[in-house]
């Protein structure tokens, strides 16, 4: 079954609920939002109530919240640890943050591995093991480490340096995997030939620990280090490629996340996920 939605707000007054109406409203069938800014650590409190009612309406609406996923904040960073407030900054928010997923019953959440900010990788790799096996040590939640586009001192940028990664994590059934299409493409895996990737990735990792996709076009060429969205079939990976990741049969029930810019300040998500749905690129959205 394809399971498709996009990243949707969750704000104070109207909690999961709001962001369930909002996908609701693009013909969805999961989404993923922020427990709060990402950008900051101001966090209110879940409201029991208000998501207790979010389930029952996703219920109604056969949407499994097994396949709704929360996103990390992107201001920390498990990488580096040369200031050790920081890092421990970090550590105690992303705890905090699986608590919060915890009181919502949310099975997944997306963290970006780090930048090891002149570090080196190996240094880095043994910071984000150290963090997450502090911060898993009693998680009901699963930690996914997306695949990053190698943008600046990112680590993730290969399958090879998220095995590394994988293999330190002591809690193995509380770890996996977020494929993300644009920065694969960025990273240098050509999605024109997906069989090919998704066989290294199986290789080196094994498909089943994949639990999420983030679906984007890219600005930039394949190889481009860069990590900038683009609208589907608006950039260079293509409808079509798109296509052969969200309808690859390996992937089938594997929550797909967009992730694309809004058009105009408008989110696009309805549009795109009625051209996932009916299989037909539409060339009019900008
Ligand atoms: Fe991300
Ligand atoms: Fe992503
Ligand atoms: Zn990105």
């Amino acid at each position: 079954m394809l399971i498709i939605g996009s990243h949707v707000s969750f704000n104070k007054k109207d909690g999961l609920l709001g962001s369930l109406e909002e996908s609701l409203s693009y013909g969805a069938n999961t989404f993923m939002f922020y427990t709060g800014a990402p950008q900051n650590t101001i966090r209110f409190p879940i409201d029991e109530e208000i998501t207790n009612k979010a389930i029952e309406k996703m219920k109604e609406n056969n949407i499994n919240l097994d396949n709704i996923i929360v996103h990390a904040p992107y201001i920390v960073n498990l990488a580096n640890n040369n200031e050790e407030d920081k890092y421990n900054f970090s550590i105690n928010f992303l705890k905090q943050e699986l608590d919060r997923c915890k009181k919502i019953g949310i099975k997944y959440m997306v963290l970006h591995p780090g930048s090891h900010v002149g570090l080196g990788v190996d240094v880095a790799i043994k910071n984000i093991i150290n963090g997450l096996n502090i911060i898993l040590e009693d998680s009901s939640t699963m930690i996914l480490l997306e695949t990053m586009a190698g943008k600046g001192t990112e680590v993730g940028r290969n399958f090879e340096e998220l095995k590394k990664i994988l293999d330190g994590v002591e809690n193995k059934e509380k770890i996996g995997v977020c494929l993300d299409t644009c920065h694969l493409n960025d990273a240098g895996y050509d999605l024109s030939n997906f069989n090919n990737v998704l066989e290294k990735f199986n290789n080196i990792i094994g498909i089943d620990k994949i639990k999420c996709i983030h679906i984007n076009d890219s600005k930039n060429i394949l190889g481009s280090h860069k990590d900038r969205h683009e609208n589907i079939g608006y950039g260079t990976i293509g409808f079509d490629n798109l296509l052969s990741v969200i309808y690859n049969e390996k992937l089938d029930n594997i929550p797909k996340i967009l992730e694309t810019p809004y058009i105009d300040d408008i989110p696009p998500y309805k549009e795109e996920i009625e051209m996932i749905k009916n299989k037909k690129f539409k060339d009019n959205l900008k």
